[in-house]
């Protein structure tokens, strides 16, 4: 047995920490909030968890390939979808309109490619412009704005509903990089206008920026990690850490003194030693680090450090049963994780919770809100 348990009041708790600090004060209108729901929704579960945002009133998600555009569709999920990522394949185009997905586009391709398959098709296909504000990836270069005014104005059948760009690290204690990236924005959006497109919603912050940059927050906010409670910024907003992998013990012995312990013969008991073994390992997504999500230099460099040191030695990887912590023997498996339990009363079918990045946990484990 093994499911990923979410506590939903937890849940429901960050979602109005978030709404609140959304809210705008004097009556104006607060941006709109889309929530992110790739990578399984952080690995909360992509359908469980948008019907639970769309139940406390999110009316906008946002999703990174067409696959999960169409798991949405396909549960009945009606609110509308934005494809942040953009594609000019074909086929894609033609699965995104079909299901009233709002399309990307961050090139003349794409653009051209979605307003071939709107004019066959005779009607009006909503799109949001990605601009690439210096990330490198999807989006129109901010530096040739009368290259994007072009490549609108050559297609009959679209409707910019919206432009935006992304941010590489509006995490770091260092603003300057971030407000470099929005100026650019604004820079384009303005370049735009003075050509009369109509730019639609506009929208650049994530996560991060959300709570860093309340000026940044324009027409829309992308917030995605902060509602698993898991950011990269200090969490001095009430957040809460949400998502628990809780399995049970599969079974119980006594290995003498001297034994080894896993793959690679990097442990051995030191003296006799009580185990319980538990019928998870890194193929469910359980990786050895215990560290928070971070992606400091310094932190990259403890990850590494961790992980030579743990090629040498052990894991230094802890789980709980019976609200005690149990530290891991050996390496973990691709199905199996030894604990030391010593005399504890400690039996098979004791439940097991693993506080690992959920992320990461395989998809095909049941999420269970509790
Ligand atoms: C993932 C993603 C987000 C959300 O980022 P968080 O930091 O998790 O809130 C927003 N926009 C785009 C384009 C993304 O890919």
């Amino acid at each position: 047995m093994k499911v990923l348990e979410i506590n939903k009041e937890e849940l429901i708790h960050n979602i109005n920490i978030i709404k609140k600090i959304n809210k705008v004060e004097d009556g104006l209108k607060s941006p709109e909030i889309i929530a992110v729901v790739k990578g399984n929704a952080y690995g909360l579960g992509l359908v469980e968890f948008s019907k639970i945002l769309i139940e406390q009133g999110i009316e906008f998600l946002a999703v990174s390939t067409v696959e999960e555009a169409l798991e949405l569709r396909q549960n009945d999920i009606k609110c509308k979808i934005l494809m942040l990522s953009s594609t000019g394949v074909e086929e894609d185009v033609k699965n995104l309109i079909d299901n009233n997905i709002i399309l990307t586009a961050g090139s003349k391709e794409v653009l051209e490619a979605i307003d071939k398959e709107a004019k066959e098709r005779n009607e009006k296909v909503k799109v949001h412009l990605k601009i690439d504000t210096g990330f490198g990836r999807y989006g129109f270069i901010y530096s040739e704005p009368l290259k994007i005014v072009e490549a609108i104005n050559q297609t009959e059948n679209i409707e910019i509903a919206g432009t935006f760009s992304h941010f590489s690290e509006s995490y770091s204690k260092d603003s300057k990089w971030t407000s470099t990236q929005y100026e650019r924005f604004l820079n384009v959006v303005e370049n735009l206008q003075l050509n009369k497109i109509n730019t639609g919603l506009l929208h650049i912050c994530n996560s991060s920026a959300f709570f860093k940059y309340p000026y940044m927050r324009l027409n829309a906010v992308r917030v995605g990690s902060a509602f698993s409670g898991r950011i990269l910024i200090p969490n001095i907003y009430g957040l809460k850490k949400i998502g628990i992998l809780k399995t049970s013990v599969s079974e119980i012995k006594i290995l003498p003194k001297n034994f080894n312990i896993g793959y690679s013969n990097t442990y051995k008991t030191k003296k006799e030693t009580r185990v319980a073994i538990l019928p998870v390992g890194y193929q469910d997504g359980i990786i050895m680090t215990t560290k928070n999500d971070c992606f400091r230099l310094v932190d990259h460099i403890r990850y590494i450090y961790n992980d030579v040191k743990n090629i040498i030695k052990d894991n230094n990887f802890y789980v709980k049963i019976n609200n005690k912590r149990y530290k891991a023997l050996g390496k973990i498996g691709m199905y199996n994780i030894v604990v030391d339990v010593g005399n504890d009363n400690i039996n098979i079918g004791d439940e097991v919770f693993i506080d690992t990045k959920i992320l990461y946990i395989d998809s095909k484990i049941r999420r269970e809100y509790i």
